[in-house]
């Protein structure tokens, strides 16, 4: 299994590294949340995440939100330093799959990696159809009136945004903290800029449905 390890402890990171890495596992580390993060959504096959909660930058249970927010679906093991009710039930609400209380046994970890590792996905791949769009969240496969159209991780997360909510009115703000969940300071302008560039990607046709609302934002039309 190819797995992540995201841990600030740097004794423990290399310690689970060494660990994983007997077991035939190929290991990553991250020290930080944000650097977790950015392995896990630069297009890494993991299987597996193990996630520290207590995080420098942010908490495990943020990493493990965003990580679901954004459709992914990496088994998450969530290592938490107290057997708090509160805080199994937050790691399992936040998209965590099993969790292990510190101080743990080197032994269970691995049993429970390779019993996430055999779990099939619990979510199906799903397509998301309107109009002339559609967009498969899984491959991150998107045609527009049956050809496929070649998108940026940013243009293909504000299309998914759209799509989730045919004929809503979303907000600049909305689709900012949709493709951009890092909490990165951006101005509403960069979700025009990234407008402008997917209309002219899927073509004047298909341009016509991403619609502007005035002074709000962007809807797209059913249709
Ligand atoms: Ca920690």
């Amino acid at each position: 299994m190819h797995v992540l390890v995201v841990e600030d402890d740097a004794r423990l990171s290399r310690l689970l590294r060494r660990l994983l890495t007997q077991d035939r596992h190929v290991v990553e580390t991250a020290l930080t949340a944000g650097d977790g993060l950015e392995i896990a959504t630069s297009g890494a096959e993991l299987d597996a995440i193990v996630l520290d909660v207590g995080l420098p930058d942010r908490s495990g249970f943020d990493v493990a939100r965003i990580l679901r927010k954004q459709g992914s679906q990496i088994p998450i093991l969530m290592l938490t330093a107290r057997d708090a009710v509160s805080d199994r039930v937050e790691g399992l609400d936040a998209g965590a799959d099993d969790y292990l209380v510190k101080p743990f046994a080197y032994e269970e970890l691995l049993a429970r990696l390779r019993a996430l590792g055999r779990r099939p996905p619990t979510r199906k791949s799903i397509a998301l159809r309107s109009g002339p769009f559609e967009l498969d969240e899984t491959t991150r496969r998107v045609t527009v009136g049956g050809k496929p159209v070649d998108l940026s991780q940013r243009e293909f997360s504000i299309l998914e945004c759209l799509l989730r909510r045919p004929g809503q009115v979303l907000s600049r703000d909305q689709l900012l903290d949709y493709a951009w969940p890092y909490g990165v300071a951006l101005t509403p302008n960069t979700v025009e800029a990234y407008i402008h560039l997917l209309r002219e990607k899927v073509g004047n046709s298909a341009a016509n449905y991403i619609e502007t609302v005035r002074g709000v934002g962007y809807r797209l039309r059913e249709g």
